[in-house]
């Protein structure tokens, strides 16, 4: 059986692939390999923008969101892209795919980034360096496009690293290094640090994590408002945000499968209280609370029954998963039975706090076309 605990050090990966319109564009017409392109709106007519620009672009200081006019400007043999979403789309599946070889805690930021929480992957591997690695290789493999990782024990850091070798970039920032890093960092790459807070930090002497380090945390509030709670913390290298599934899981649970049929009440209740001790510690990665709680059961000729249980608020503690798993198992009369796999599964979910990122990229895709 898996034991995990809620304060395990997390193991987060950021997934970003390099340049992702144009690259797919590069990769599926020839032309353009080693050209500046750019995907996204036309220079002629009005308010056209620049989605992704190529490398060969961005040589000429072309960027993403860019007005197509300046770009062209800027690079007048850069070749404009019309950008073709359901072959993003169809990549996007694809490396999500990918992932999901690795871990079910895949937390998409768009189209081609999403943060992974791999601290209990499923293939066992245990090394999140070895998992990115074999990621970034599957997507080469499969996909013939590069993507950077980044490697850290939380969100905020992995997202840095994977910008810091791009393209093809590998950066892994590990639990001794992270304070340096953090002191080294420029306040302008501190989350939610924007133009107008970064040049007020500047005229305050703040140019980097280290001199933020100086402040108390009052005092960050009192010059920052709430969100200096925050710097207060990421400068320390602290960052509970959890890597959060936008998919709907409909169901979480554990089961085990004993090496010897079990055949008392007693061992029965035990095996109960093991595998709930899983339920419980998913339930918890995973933020979710459920109304249902269903105990499978499969006796030693491979018939299988399931009992379940409803309650009319949502639960994830452990007391109640167990004690309901406890009651459904003695409605079977289990007594006279040879058992050879029990499980407990929490279904039901509670609406849970979904991100709006499908959302915004629709809108970022209107707005391409305009
Ligand atoms: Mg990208």
């Amino acid at each position: 059986m898996e034991s995990s605990s809620h304060t395990t050090q997390r193991k987060i990966i950021h997934i970003d692939m390099d340049a992702f319109y144009a690259s797919v564009e590069q990769r599926d017409n020839p032309i353009y390999r080693g050209k500046p392109i750019a995907v996204g709106g036309s220079p002629e007519g009005r308010g056209g923008v620049v989605a992704t620009a190529s490398y060969e672009a961005r040589k000429f200081g072309v960027r993403s969101a860019m007005s197509s006019k300046r770009a062209q400007q800027l690079c007048p043999q850069l070749i404009f892209v019309r950008p073709r979403f359901d072959a993003y789309k169809a990549v996007s599946a694809h490396i999500r795919e990918i992932f999901s070889r690795y871990t079910d805690l895949i937390e998409p930021l768009s189209l081609d980034e999403a943060y992974l929480d791999v601290t209990d992957d499923k293939l066992q591997i245990g090394s999140a360096i070895e998992i990115a690695k074999q990621i970034k290789q599957a997507i080469k493999d499969e996909l013939n496009l590069t993507a950077s990782a980044g490697v850290s024990i939380n969100k905020f850091v992995a997202k840095i690293a994977s910008d810091l070798n791009k393209p093809d970039g590998f950066t892994f920032i590990g639990p001794s290094t992270i304070a340096s890093f953090m002191e080294s960092l420029p306040v302008e790459k501190f989350h939610g640090v924007g133009k107008v807070t970064a040049e007020k930090m500047k005229k305050m002497g703040l140019f980097t994590g280290a001199d933020l380090k100086r402040l108390s945390e009052q005092e960050l509030k009192s010059y920052f408002g709430k969100v200096g709670a925050f710097y207060y913390q990421i400068v320390r290298g602290i960052d509970d945000r959890r890597v959060q599934p936008h998919r709907e899981t409909k169901s979480l649970g554990a089961e085990d499968t004993f090496p010897v049929d079990l055949t008392t009440l007693e061992e029965m209740e035990a095996e109960l209280e093991k595998i709930g001790k899983t339920v419980v510690t998913r339930l918890q990665r995973y933020e979710l609370k459920g109304r249902t709680v269903t105990l499978k059961i499969k006796y030693s000729d491979f018939r299988q029954i399931t009992r379940n249980q409803s309650f009319n608020f949502p639960i994830n503690d452990y007391e109640t998963i167990v004690q309901t798993a406890k009651q459904l198992l003695i409605g079977t009369q289990p007594e006279d039975q040879k058992i050879r796999l029990l499980g407990i599964t929490l279904s039901n979910f509670h609406e849970l706090n979904l991100n709006d990122t499908d959302k915004a990229n629709q809108v970022t895709q209107l707005s391409l076309f305009d």
